[in-house]
């Protein structure tokens, strides 16, 4: 099932819970999803007020599950970054290094294949981001991606975030749509949603300055929705935004989602903290991470999925946000530096049984899914029996 237009039909079919339907104002909400399909903008800031987080989470969960009933999607796949070098110093990154930097590198497109091949008959998707490099330009991309399809023609290739796309134009004398169309040729299939942070300029000015802007990272998912290139997007909190500066950020992506459709996927994930960046970022709780997925569930009526992103949140609140409202939980991954850099100890050896027992302890069915949701394997635990029944609130 995909995410078509009958979900709502669905909806008010579905058994409500008391946590629901005995709180007024998320009765109201679950009327106005099935009858017009969209909460306002107050609305959403009145979600991340609520004072039953369960209720929250409840009413998301009944969305998610008038979408994709108990299913719950993951892919094969392996995150390799093309270069660490980075001529900006976002506040929150731990992962850029200055050219000069012992630890700086720079992969080569053999290098690059290379490090797929070891992998190569598990996977079919390469994640790949890096930082703004100084001298790189369309020409290194191009040949990076050409070189993978040449030997791995299976591989989906999800590459480049906004602001790497900016300045590949930018360093090449090029318009973004005369970058993105000569990266496609290349190999380029998607486009990962990193780099949005928070939508709104004040907050970008504080934590990522000289990064693009809000109206500059949608034009350039726009422009490859345009070219027939689909793109996930996200969110960074937990830093120094407020509630509003959140529910701004979900109706900005809502409202670029209906102009230009090619959003697949929303990853909210929270700024993973050290002692040395950003020591003023307030930080997101648990239950603040859960309830964010919730709420996004609820507010993104027109983006398909909502990723519960396990190399940030760890395998375990993971599980919980696939009960709150995230029908995918991300790949199998095997290599992965940018949140691991910024703390995160999620295990990178993960096999796919481990993923499959992960989402069938959740109470949910495993899919795996190809990069685009166009196909679906419908996959089992080989022993159900370790798994114990699950209670619903
Ligand atoms: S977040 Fe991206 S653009 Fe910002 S410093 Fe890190 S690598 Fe560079």
């Amino acid at each position: 099932m995909s995410g078509d237009t009958d979900w709502r039909v669905r909806l008010s079919s579905l058994t409500v819970p008391l946590s629901v339907s005995e709180n007024p104002f998320l009765s109201t909400c679950l009327d106005r999803i099935i009858r017009i399909g969209r909460l306002s903008h107050d609305e959403g800031v009145a979600l991340m007020n609520e004072s039953s987080l369960i209720g929250v989470k409840s009413l998301a969960d009944m969305v998610k599950r008038a979408r994709f009933e108990n299913q719950v999607f993951y892919n094969r796949n392996l995150h390799v970054n093309t270069t660490n070098i980075c001529v900006l110093a976002c506040r929150f990154c731990a992962f850029r290094k200055g050219p000069k930097h012992n630890d700086a590198y720079e992969l080569k497109p053999e290098q690059f294949v290379e490090t797929i091949s070891q992998h190569a008959t598990q996977i079919d998707e390469v994640h790949t981001v890096g930082g703004l490099h100084p001298n790189w330009k369309v020409e290194e991309y191009a040949a990076i991606f050409s070189a993978i399809k040449h030997d791995f023609s299976h591989i989906h290739i999800k590459s480049l975030t906004a602001i790497e796309i900016i300045h590949i134009s930018k360093r090449s004398g090029l318009s973004i749509g005369e970058t993105l169309g000569i990266l496609k040729d290349a190999g380029l299939d998607s486009v990962p949603g990193g780099g949005a942070e928070i939508l709104v300029d004040s907050v970008r000015d504080r934590i990522c300055r000289g990064k693009e802007s809000s109206d500059e990272y949608l034009e350039v998912h726009s422009v490859a929705h345009s070219l027939g290139i689909p793109t996930n997007c996200t969110m960074l909190f937990g830093t120094v935004e407020s509630i509003n500066d959140r529910i701004t950020h979900l109706v900005r992506l809502r409202e670029q989602q209906d102009k230009s459709g090619g959003f697949q996927c929303f990853v909210p994930y929270p700024f993973l903290p050290d002692s040395s960046r950003l020591p003023e970022a307030q930080l997101a709780t648990s239950s603040e991470v859960v309830r964010m997925i919730a709420v996004s569930r609820l507010m993104l009526d027109n983006i398909p999925h909502i990723k519960a992103y396990r190399m940030n949140l760890g395998d375990h609140l993971s599980s919980i946000c696939l009960n709150a409202g995230a029908d995918d939980i991300d790949g199998t991954v095997g290599h992965e530096e940018i949140m691991h850099d910024a703390g995160s100890t999620t295990r990178l050896d993960t096999p796919e049984g481990e993923l499959i027992k992960l989402i069938t302890s959740s109470g949910s069915k495993p899919i795996r899914r190809n990069s685009i949701y166009s196909q679906y394997t419908e996959v089992e635990l080989d022993d159900p029996t370790i798994i114990l029944p699950i209670a619903r609130g």
